[in-house]
Parts: structure tokens; C-alpha cells; sequence
């Protein structure tokens, strides 16, 4: 019996479902080890249960969380896909909008009154918080990045079918990014967050010349009081320190350090 594999999605633009079917190197090797039984964006087909179940996107409404609770309960493993399912992403950041104000930024000044009977404007009325995964059920395994990592993909699906326990460590991007022999953007005078942030990705926004903005969430162990300090040092407000903390970090639930 092959493990059966289902993907769903929430809040999210569904890049991370993309970049699954994007593996395509490995993808018939992979349909060659498991079954999927739910993929909207490949098949129709739903299906009772799973072994695995991936979850892309963050949870903004209370209909979302009764959804997800009952894919939690249906599934033996639950991974969750990408920043927005890890960590709630940059839609996180509208938690420090008030919900009448958050409307007016996306809608402008549309009849609020005209609005809560017309479905285009549901998804906001609808609106609550918006929270990762964690933060609602249980989940086995995290593929962090916006999007996820294809090759950490294939790790993780070659572990589950052969029984083993995926392995992400828990290094900052630093160490790839030495690896790779870049030129550090503290050197290039500019600021950084690959000091803090969870590794695998091959540090690739800082090879291809840019810098770390974080997307793929803060490290456990992280020194945010030194990190903090070296940002200021380096001419950095307060305020923009807190705006680059909380653009892909908002809705994590490690706690209000990374938020403040
Ligand atoms: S993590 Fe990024 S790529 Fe994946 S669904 Fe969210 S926004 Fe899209
Ligand atoms: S550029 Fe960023 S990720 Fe690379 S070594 Fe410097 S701080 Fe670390
Ligand atoms: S370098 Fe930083 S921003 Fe770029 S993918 Fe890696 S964790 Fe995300």
C-alpha cells in the first residue's frame, strides 16, 4: 500500500503547491511512492483520509480553523507548506491594522453597509486574524520559505515513505551563505536578517546579490538582542527594525519578542 498524500490550501497565492509540481526532475518519482488523493490545482478527486497531509497557507477565518481542525483529524502526519502555513507571512502583518481601517486599505471608501451583502467583499468581513498553522492544530513537520524548498520537499516525502524521521537543521542562513562564499551585505553596508533566520535555502537571496529579509522564520536560539543592536548600529530606526521583523513574522507564534 502506498502512503496517501493530500495538499490543500488556505491563505496563500499557492506558489508552494506550484513549486511541488514544479519538482519535475523527481515528481514521477515521487507519484511512483505515494498516492495524492486531494491536489486541487492536479486533480478533482477527494478522498476520506491521508497519511500525509500538507497544508499551504495561513488561517484568517473561523470557518478555515473548522476546516483545518478536520484535516488535523483525518491525517496521520500534517506538514505544514511554506511561510504562510509556518509562520503566517507578509498577510500576518495586517494583525496590527484594525479591521475597519484594514478594509478601507484594500477596498477604499466603499458603503460598509453595501459591502457585508456583497460576496467580493466577504473574504475581509470574514477576516479575523491571521494565524499559522501551529498556532490552531498539531503539526509534524514544517517546510519553511516563501516558497518552500523543493529539494527539502523530496527530503521530507523520501523519509515518511521509507520510515524515517526528516532531518532540518536548525542553522542560520549564515552558514550557508559562507559556504557559498558571498560577500556579506553588512560588508556592502547594507543590514541582514540571514543571522536569525532558519537556514536551507541555500542563502539564496544574498548569492543572487540581495540580502536575507527572513521568510523562512527566526531560529529558536536566535540572539534578537544583539541582532537588534547590530541593526541600530548600523542606522536603522527602531520603527523600520520592527517593520523588518514582523514582514514575514507577524503571526509567529514563538512570542512577542519577534513582533514588538
Ligand atoms: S509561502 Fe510564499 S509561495 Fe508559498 S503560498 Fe505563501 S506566499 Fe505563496
Ligand atoms: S549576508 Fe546575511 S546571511 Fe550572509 S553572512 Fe551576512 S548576515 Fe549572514
Ligand atoms: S535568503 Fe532569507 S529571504 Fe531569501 S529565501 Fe533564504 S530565508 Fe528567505
Amino acid at each position: 500500500m502506498k502512503p496517501k498524500v493530500a495538499f490543500f490550501d488556505f491563505a496563500g497565492c499557492e506558489g508552494c503547491q506550484l513549486a511541488v509540481l514544479n519538482c519535475e526532475d523527481v515528481l514521477l518519482d515521487i507519484l511512483g511512492l505515494v498516492d495524492i488523493v486531494e491536489f486541487r490545482e492536479a486533480i478533482s478527486e477527494t478522498a476520506p483520509r491521508f497519511d500525509v497531509a500538507f497544508i499551504e497557507g495561513s488561517i484568517h477565518r473561523e470557518e478555515d480553523v473548522e476546516r483545518l481542525r478536520g484535516i488535523r483529524a483525518r491525517s496521520t502526519y500534517l506538514v505544514a507548506l511554506g511561510a504562510c502555513a509556518c509562520i503566517g507571512n507578509v498577510q500576518a502583518r495586517s494583525n496590527f491594522i484594525a479591521p475597519a481601517e484594514n478594509f478601507k486599505r484594500v477596498y477604499g471608501e466603499v458603503d460598509r453597509n453595501q459591502a457585508q451583502t456583497d460576496p467580493e467583499f466577504w473574504p475581509l468581513w470574514a477576516h479575523t486574524r491571521v494565524r499559522a498553522v501551529k498556532e490552531i492544530v498539531p503539526v509534524d513537520f514544517e517546510l519553511r520559505g516563501c516558497p518552500m524548498v523543493p529539494a527539502e520537499f523530496v527530503h521530507l516525502v523520501k523519509a515518511l515513505v521509507s520510515g524515517s524521521i526528516p532531518h532540518f537543521p536548525a542553522n542560520a542562513v549564515c552558514v550557508e551563505c559562507k559556504a557559498n562564499e558571498n560577500e556579506c551585505a553588512f560588508d556592502r553596508g547594507e543590514t541582514c536578517m540571514g543571522q536569525i533566520t532558519y537556514g536551507g535555502c541555500g542563502a539564496i537571496c544574498v548569492t543572487n546579490g540581495y540580502r536575507c529579509d527572513g521568510c523562512r522564520g527566526v531560529l529558536p536560539h536566535a540572539n534578537l538582542a544583539a541582532h537588534r543592536q547590530l541593526l541600530r548600529e548600523k542606522g536603522l530606526s527602531d520603527a523600520l527594525i520592527q517593520n523588518r521583523y514582523r514582514l514575514f513574522c507577524s503571526a509567529e507564534p514563538l512570542g512577542q519578542e519577534i513582533r514588538r
